[in-house]
């Protein structure tokens, strides 16, 4: 009965949503902030005007919401918690325009890097990627029958970029990872990214992962105009609030856009329905707000790394909406199930080589101290 294909599939696992009981939710690099109001004004506005839209098809290109992304990255830089009042830090400006045609958008950006894979990765040509980073590739190439080079952290867990690019010039292979990394949440600065770029093959993409880019990341944007084999893959899951409603997208060079519209027109003409275009439009219109939320998390993420600093922990320096973090002498499961007793959830990764740590989403300010209180235990 079942497809011989079966047997490759390894499905990722997310964070827990329990239903049990109500915990406080750090353990999914959710954002603890509600969308703006315009954004719920804008749903409430289209289901009541004219019902009769929700029985037609959505617009399959999402064109009005692709322009929007487009005018948002340049109002902001891809960077919202350094962008003030919509106008970007000197270091983020993109010194060219971000076109509409240069966006693709999808059903989350889990949906948008499965059309990356499909779309430029081959069975038989190793893709070089990172052990540790987003663990959804690896579940990606078991379903597209892909083989990966998942290149050790070095020691002080930052990508091993060396060893990453002499494998993907030795076997003139594709790259992907995510910048900043997760589950460690360190990030390589565009310049590094750009010396990854001039020696990596020019006629394979090399793909870098933005999810968590608005909390303090460089993005590698204004490097589009270099480099034709750059994808660059974001999410409106996390710094916009919006991880119920799926919206991902895609920022590269036209072409590779065209490419990725013929996998998505022949998977699913329709990855974003009319709801998600109308909230993913009136979010990006909403970004000073988001920018602000941004800065909050990053707040509160000094606050999370200084008490666990000063209690002896070690954290990873984060650019994300997390940190990762472990202390001698205690396990990362005891942690988990310490903090869970006390209603909040967090990240325990099972996985030999990361399973002292734990990952924290940061929340709010009061969802922080009273983690803080949890973890006073340790
Ligand atoms: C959360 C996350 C995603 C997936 O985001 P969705 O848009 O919700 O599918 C992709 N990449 C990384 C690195 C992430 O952490």
């Amino acid at each position: 009965m079942l497809s011989d294909k079966l047997i490759n599939l390894h499905p990722y696992v997310p964070g827990e949503q329990p239903k049990d009981r109500v915990y406080i939710k750090l353990n999914a690099n959710e954002s603890p902030y509600a969308p703006h109001k315009s954004v719920v004004k804008a749903v409430k506005k289209y289901v009541t005007k004219n019902p009769q839209k929700l029985a037609l098809y959505p617009d399959p290109d999402s064109n009005e919401l692709r322009s929007e992304i487009a005018a948002m990255l340049n109002r902001t830089g891809g960077v919202l918690c350094n962008s003030f009042d919509d106008l970007p830090d000197e270091k983020d400006k993109i010194p060219f325009e971000v076109t509409p045609d240069m966006i693709f958008t999808g059903n989350g950006s889990d949906e948008v890097l499965s059309f990356v894979f499909y779309t430029f990765f081959n069975p038989g040509q190793p893709v070089v990627t990172a052990n540790f980073t987003y663990s959804f590739y690896p579940v990606y190439a078991g379903f597209y029958g892909l083989t990966l080079e998942q290149v050790p952290l070095k020691d002080d867990w930052t990508l091993d970029t060396q060893k990453m690019i002499s494998f993907a010039c030795s076997n003139n292979s594709p790259t992907i990872f995510a910048n900043p990394n997760a589950p460690t949440g360190l990030a390589l600065t565009r310049n590094q990214i750009r010396e990854l770029l001039l020696k990596a093959p020019k006629d394979r993409v090399f793909v870098v992962d933005e999810a968590y880019c608005d909390f303090g990341g460089e993005s590698s944007i204004p490097l589009l105009q270099e480099f034709k084999n750059l994808v660059i893959v974001r999410t409106f899951s996390k710094s916009f609030s919006f991880a119920g409603m799926r919206l991902g997208y895609v920022v590269s060079n036209p072409e590779v856009v065209k490419h990725l519209f013929t996998v998505k027109n022949s998977f699913n003409h329709f990855p974003c329905d009319v709801l998600s275009q109308q909230a993913g439009i009136a979010s990006c219109k909403a970004s000073n707000y988001y920018a602000r939320c941004a800065r909050l998390v990053c707040q509160e993420r000094s606050s999370i790394i200084d008490f666990l600093k000063s209690r002896g922990w070690f954290v990873l320096d984060s650019t994300t909406n997390f940190v990762f973090a472990k202390k001698d002498g205690v396990q990362g499961h005891a942690v988990y199930e310490e903090v869970k007793k006390c209603g909040i959830l967090i990240r325990h990764f099972a996985t030999p080589g990361i399973d002292n740590f734990v990952r924290i989403s940061i929340g709010t300010k009061k969802q922080m101290n009273l983690l803080k209180k949890a973890l006073e235990k340790f």
